[in-house]
């Protein structure tokens, strides 16, 4: 790269080696010319921290100084500094807010426009006082030595920014925007030319605010040597203005050789569509793939997180991809879908480094900011706030809690809430409430005093909730993470000392410090696929590049800076000569964003977009689609395949299986292979993957021969009751598991976890017996321990619901069972085990049965009692139980099961074992008996055995007819009906199994236990 006069823009399409040019030029200095002053200038600090990592693997360079890669501001800022432009301290942001928080206040016109006192209406104000900043405001009013007069009339911003200006000259503190343009206004001047560093490079811009513009034309006639590069979009509007812009420099241009690759082919695309009379910016969006780039709409957002998920597996394992050759580029982050993405890249064991800012506030960074919300402005959506920021560390709220707040909704007032937890035993909360109302009483403008208070809050807050911080690894994290929140409010609230205040404004500006200072550290590694934002994404140039949400919603994105004030700053004769960004070059400034976006991949581009909300409703794709989908059309785009995720193909795979083993091997696959695909393949991972489809087109009557290694040596109750309530549903359950997939995110606490938990706790209660457990405690401290194991989402009242619902019932049925032990005088024998006994089919081959006992205890006449824990609402059970109803029943083999199990262990007759299930929610006990009017007992159970021996028999002949049992099971609500598909085959075949087993030679009976 060579220029006769050492300045030169390089000019080169999206992988024409731009950068790479710069870098060499850099390189070539740093070993000819050591000694010689050098610098790269960068638009951001990702692309700056990008660069300087390139730069050292590229030169093999052990370090790289930092003054010699900085970001334009920086460079700026230095020059200022050097050159002493500046008297005074640099403000914090959150002085800068301050600042903006007291302008507000002191304009007319702001007040009349009902701006509220708040940081985040400061923040709004600063961002469009910044807008005309960069836009040169300041380059119009700091020459002159007088201070600039505040404009007659015009709009919030212009008032404010002059303003501004006055308050820094007079406090002799200034922001890092004004360092930039004084040090601009030098550069203009001819002054500071020796600060310069003999050779400039800059790289990464895409446009220019004239501030930044004025800064680069200012330098460059200046430096000694000067290179600039400049991406060469083709069809946007935007690299054109942003060419013409730097045309303006007077240097050299360098045309890199146009590389022959598929971003610029589609860049070639992109410009003749937009060229064409008959492009209307509209168009139908569908699938479409071409060289380098894929269309993909998809049904939600979930689905585009878990497409890209497997994508990105595929590409690694199939195509040997790295996982840093990735990059997923969001417009906007949008919280639900990069959680869907953490939960998809989670399920498929991938890393994902996310450097978008999604910070989140820490927990005691909400509380406290919820204190004082309340504090000044006690109502009931303060109060409610308080009470869900302060579970579970100083409130542990009851089920009458949550019943006591929905009741009270809009009426809830401090008073009553402080009766009711009085009432309640939450005596913490409601002395938090009462130091928290009598803040009216004080001087609410004391900062001192309420900084203190605030510390106090803090500390009290993070003590109370360090046992409830998840496990022993994530606690330290947790409680450091919390502690460093703490520290970080309390020093950006030391900037308020000395502030003046009005007495009603503190407590609410406290609130809003909290959630400011009290944001988490973002989380940086190495080695996994980058999540980056759009305007970050324009450094970056990765393998494999995904854009996903390209709908309206994300792409473009709105307009923040001057929005809300513009048509009356354009009207501004103040004004005159500063250059506002029109509508129409934002929306082309975000197209070529997006145009950047597209074309990052040095291999391909996979553009997806939701075609609707998970709540139903249509979303409109993103303009630029219209542009993209006839582009990729030109390039001879075809219809990409379906796609086939590894979920689909692994489903195919599997139902080729169950084929093959239900109707003999074929072509492609041997009925050994088959089985022991299915044999290697887990319960869950079979559920999901059957969760849809079925065998299709099955030819009617073949037998299934069950395949030895296949063929079942144990059964189990479940397996046996699925069995007899129709032969081919034991097929489809037992053999392909089918189940529910991953439709939505699961989130919070499951009722199987529910369900452990309190089996967990019963069992570790029970283990010490007679020693009396306490079973609440047992229970939290389990349910706890699944809840940290769930995604790591917020829900403390949540957990305390479950907590609240279960814990009674649970010490109840501990209570009631366990004094009956103690009163019969008996052992617990067997707990949460598996119980296995020798067993026969007709064919007199053995074979085991096997159950998963809850407790069985031994009396003192050697009796045993067997129970199961139901944890689930057995109303319908219990209902039934009471009318003696047999439909349940009817096929059910688990009373059965249980008691031959259980007296085999013991070595006793089945007539000395008694088997219950233990209803935990209701407490009840509900029991088999003997029915008067049915056969003696003794031949009940010589028939049930017989029954058992028949559906082993036939289970292991492969006799599976679709014969549903008429009374327990409806095939239109059959969970295997999808696999079934018995419409299609027309077997009106009668329920064997029914007709072999004799009615249930038993009835339930149910005792309340208390
Ligand atoms: S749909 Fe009917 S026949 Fe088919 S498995 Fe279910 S119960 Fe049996």
């Amino acid at each position: 790269m060579n220029a006769a006069s050492g300045k030169a823009i390089v000019t080169g399409l999206p992988h024409s080696g731009k950068t790479s040019k710069l870098i060499e030029r850099f390189l070539h200095s740093l070993k000819e010319r050591p000694g010689e002053r050098r610098v790269v200038i960068v638009p951001d600090a990702s692309h700056r921290d990008y660069l300087r990592t390139v730069i050292m693997q590229r030169g093999a360079l052990r370090a790289l100084r930092e003054s010699e890669v900085l970001t334009l501001a920086e460079f700026l800022r230095g020059i200022a500094d050097e050159a002493g432009l500046l008297d005074g301290r640099r403000m914090t942001s959150l002085e800068e807010l301050l600042a903006f928080r007291r302008i507000i206040h002191g304009l007319n016109s702001a007040k009349e426009a009902d701006i509220p006192l708040t940081l985040s209406a400061a923040r709004q104000v600063k961002h469009m006082v910044e807008a005309l900043r960069n836009a040169g405001l300041f380059l119009k009013l700091l020459p002159g030595n007088e201070m600039p007069r505040l404009p007659a009339r015009g709009a919030i911003a212009l008032k404010a920014a002059v303003r501004h200006l006055w308050a820094m000259k007079a406090s002799q503190r200034y922001d890092g925007l004004l360092a930039q343009e004084l040090a601009v206004l030098a550069l203009q001047e001819g002054r500071c030319r020796e600060l310069l560093p003999g050779l400039i490079l800059v790289d990464g811009y895409y446009d220019l605010h004239p501030l930044h513009e004025t800064a680069l034309a200012a330098i460059a006639p200046n430096a000694r040597s000067f290179f600039m590069t400049a991406p060469d979009l083709p069809g946007s509007a935007q690299a054109m203005a942003f060419a013409s812009a730097l045309r303006r420099f007077g240097l050299e241009e360098i045309l890199l050789e146009k590389p022959a690759n598929s971003a610029v082919k589609l860049l070639g695309a992109v410009a003749e569509v937009k060229a064409a009379e008959t492009f209307t910016g509209v168009a139908a969006v569908v699938a479409v793939q071409a060289e380098g780039i894929e269309l993909r709409p998809l049904p939600t957002y979930i689905k585009e997180a878990q497409f890209i998920a497997e994508r990105v597996l595929a590409l690694h394992r199939k195509e040997g991809v790295p996982l840093d050759e990735f990059l997923v580029i969001l417009r906007k982050t949008d919280a639900r879908f990069v959680a869907a993405l953490r939960h998809h890249f989670r399920e498929a064991g991938l890393p994902l480094i996310d450097l978008t800012d999604s910070s989140e506030s820490a927990r005691a960074a909400r509380f406290l900011s919820s204190c004082f919300t309340f504090a000044a402005n006690p109502g009931h959506e303060s109060l409610q706030r308080l009470v869900h920021t302060s579970c579970p560390a100083l409130l542990r709220p009851s089920h009458a809690l949550f019943t006591f707040l929905r009741r009270m909704g809009l009426f809830l007032d401090a008073e009553g809430m402080k009766t009711f937890a009085r009432d309640n035993e939450a005596e913490v909360f409601a002395a938090l409430l009462d130091r928290l109302v009598s803040i009216k009483g004080t001087d609410k403008g004391n900062t001192e005093w309420m900084r203190n208070l605030l510390a106090a809050l803090g500390r009290e807050f993070i003590t109370a909730l360090e046992p409830h911080l998840g496990d022993a690894v994530r606690n330290p994290i947790e409680l450091a993470r919390e502690q460093a929140a703490l520290e970080s409010i309390m020093e950006a609230t030391a900037s308020l000392v000395g502030e003046e205040m009005d007495g009603d404004e503190l407590p609410a500006l406290l609130a809003e410090i909290c959630l400011y200072a009290g944001g988490s550290s973002r989380e940086l590694g190495a080695g996994g696929v980058y999540l980056v934002d759009a305007l970050a994404a324009r450094q970056w140039q990765k393998h494999v590049c995904f854009v996903p949400q390209a709908d309206r919603d994300h792409w473009p994105q709105g307009r923040e800076d001057l929005s809300s004030d513009e048509d009356a700053l354009r009207t501004s004769p103040e004004l005159a000569g500063v250059r506002l960004r029109s509508p129409e070059e934002h929306f082309a400034f975000e197209e070529s964003l997006f145009l950047s976006a597209v074309t990052r991949s040095t291999k391909l581009t996979v553009v997806t977009y939701a075609k609707r909300e998970v709540e139903g409703n249509d979303i409109a794709p993103s303009p630029f689609l219209s542009l993209l989908a006839p582009a990729v059309g030109k390039l001879g785009g075809t219809t990409p395949p379906a796609h086939e995720s590894s979920f689909v193909s692994r489903r195919a795979l599997m139902r080729h299986c169950a084929g093959a083993l239900r109707y003999g091997e074929s072509a492609e696959i041997t009925k050994e292979a088959a089985a022991g695909v299915l044999a290697m393949t887990g319960n869950s991972e079979r559920a999901s993957l059957f969760a849809r489809g079925g065998l299709e087109a099955e030819p009617v009557g073949q037998p299934f021969a069950v395949p030895e290694a296949l063929t079942p040596s144990s059964f189990s109750p479940s397996a046996l009751t699925a069995y007899r309530k129709c032969p081919y549903l034991y097929f489809a359950l037992n053999l392909v598991k089918p189940g529910d997939p991953p439709e939505s995110l699961q989130e919070g606490i499951t009722p199987l976890a529910v369900g452990s938990a309190a089996h967990e706790a019963l069992q570790e209660a029970f283990a010490g017996f007679p020693d009396k457990a306490d079973i609440s405690g047992i229970f939290r401290k389990r349910l706890a321990a699944y809840a940290a194991k769930c995604a790591p989402l917020d829900f403390p009242l949540e957990l305390e619901r479950h907590w609240a619902v279960w814990e009674y019932p649970l010490r109840r049925a501990y209570e009631s069972a366990f004094e009956r032990l103690i009163a019969g005088r008996a052992i617990v024998l067997k707990m949460e085990e598996d119980l296995r006994a020798d067993f026969a089919d007709t064919e007199g081959r053995t074979c085991a049965l096997h159950g998963w006992i809850d407790r069985a205890d031994k009396m003192p006449d050697s009796s045993l009692a067997v129970t199961d824990y139901k944890t689930s609402d057995m109303s319908g059970f219990s209902s039934k139980a009471s009318e003696g109803g047999q439909a349940r029943f009817g096929v059910a083999t688990a009373p059965h099961i249980y008691t031959m199990l259980a007296a085999a262990i013991a070595g006793n007759d089945v007539e000395k074992a008694e088997f219950s299930y233990h209803l935990l929610r209701e407490n009840l006990k509900v029991t088999l008996e003997p029915a008067e009017d049915t056969i003696h007992q003794e031949d009940g159970v010589q028939a049930i055995v017989e029954s058992l021996a028949r559906s082993i028999t036939g289970i292991r002949m492969g006799h599976f007819p679709r014969a549903p049992h008429s009374s327990c099971v409806d095939c239109d609500e059959c969970e295997a009906y999808w696999l079934c598909r018995r419409d299609l085959f027309g077997e009106p075949l009668p329920n064997e199994v029914e007709e072999r087993f004799p009615e249930p030679p038993f009835k339930l009976a149910k005792e309340k236990l208390e």
